[in-house]
């Protein structure tokens, strides 16, 4: 792998894609992120990156983007990723997901870029009755969204085999907290993920959160969850690159530790010093009530060790970036069409 790369960042607006530009950018590489702002927000990229608005849906500005730069490397991190919402619009997932993902492909083998790394995720499993979730583990999506991902990941298996691009499909459990000096973080439209709705409601913004569910078989009848820092999931894919040079490979990426959803709420009382109100909800649907990785191999093959594994940081992380960003980046998509409007 050259030292110095040319990568582009699908996504690279959006959570995990913003935080994987930071890392990339400090560690002096030439970054270009490509991103519709459909959910991505344009403050969440760097000024050393380049910013290029797009969708993988239009062959022609895949064409204009190709012929721009040469590419060294590629993360692919553009997509919908919403387990529910794939219940409700398997289309938007089987259909747009892949296909987007198509042709993001297409264009890497005709200009032969060596190495892509796809953001997937435990999804892939589905409900597995074994703990933790290894490589090994049978593949068994729990929602169109994770059979979208494993779809991409044979599309990759295929491009390799065909055409020799090496990749990496890192399936991440549950991405979660923020960049550590408070610049970056997450910022959803709807929020749905747990530990920001919980900091909303410590922050005053929500009355309560719902726990969906506190009759499941753990600890406290609520779910358990992996949550994992997205700067340690940033450092995952910087180092996978290397690691690419030689071969395609898989990983599951979480802490190896759970916590129910009574232990964030738990934490984050403390972190925050803040009352947070408590309803009791239904189950949600698709929900399995354990998810816990094992990292064992990444941690074997790429030294990859989480430096902010302990869920207090996490949650520290993510309310830092939250009291310094009430309304996070502001650049809401409605926001910048009425702007423009
Ligand atoms: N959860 C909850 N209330 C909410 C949002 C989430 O109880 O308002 C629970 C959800 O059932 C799951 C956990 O919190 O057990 C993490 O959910 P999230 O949507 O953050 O991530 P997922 O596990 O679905 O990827």
């Amino acid at each position: 792998m050259p030292h110095h790369q040319t990568v582009l960042v699908t996504g690279g607006a959006g959570f995990v894609g913003s935080h994987c530009v930071a890392e990339l950018v400090e560690r002096g590489h030439s970054v270009v992120v490509f991103d519709n702002l459909q959910q991505g927000h344009r403050a969440a990229v760097p000024d050393e990156a380049e910013f290029v608005e797009g969708d993988l849906a239009s062959p022609a500005a895949l064409t204009r983007l190709f012929g721009a730069f040469k590419f060294d490397a590629i993360l692919h991190f553009a997509s919908n990723s919403l387990v529910g919402e794939s219940m409700r619009d398997p289309h938007l997932y089987l259909h747009d997901n892949v296909v987007n993902a198509l042709n993001l492909v297409q264009f890497a083998t005709d200009n032969k870029v060596p190495r892509f790394v796809l953001s997937s995720t435990a999804n892939l499993f589905g409900m597995p009755d074994r703990m933790p979730i290894d490589e090994d583990t049978e593949i068994d999506p729990g929602s169109p969204y994770g059979e979208s991902k494993f779809m991409i990941e044979r599309i990759l298996h295929w491009a390799d085999k065909v055409h020799g691009m090496r990749s990496a499909c890192l399936r991440y459990f549950n991405a979660a907290g923020a960049h550590p000096d408070g610049h970056l973080g997450e910022d959803h439209d709807p929020e749905t993920h747990l530990i920001p709705l919980v900091l909303d409601v410590a922050a005053g913004k929500r009355p309560h959160i719902e726990i969906f569910g506190d009759d499941y078989p753990t600890v406290d009848g609520t779910c358990v969850r992996d949550y994992i820092h997205v700067s340690d999931l940033a450092d995952a894919h910087v180092r996978v690159l290397s690691a690419l040079d030689h071969r395609s490979c898989r990983y599951n990426l979480g802490n190896g530790r759970g916590y129910t959803v009574r232990q964030v709420i738990e934490t984050a009382r403390a972190v925050t010093g803040r009352d947070i109100q408590v309803r009791i909800g239904a189950r949600r649907p698709g929900d399995p009530p354990v998810l816990i990785a094992s990292s064992e191999r990444v941690r074997a093959d790429l030294g990859w060790n989480p430096r902010f594994p302990d869920l207090e940081t996490i949650i520290h992380h993510a309310w830092d970036w939250r009291r310094r960003n009430p309304d996070g980046y502001q650049t809401h998509p409605v926001r910048q069409l009425m702007a423009a409007v």
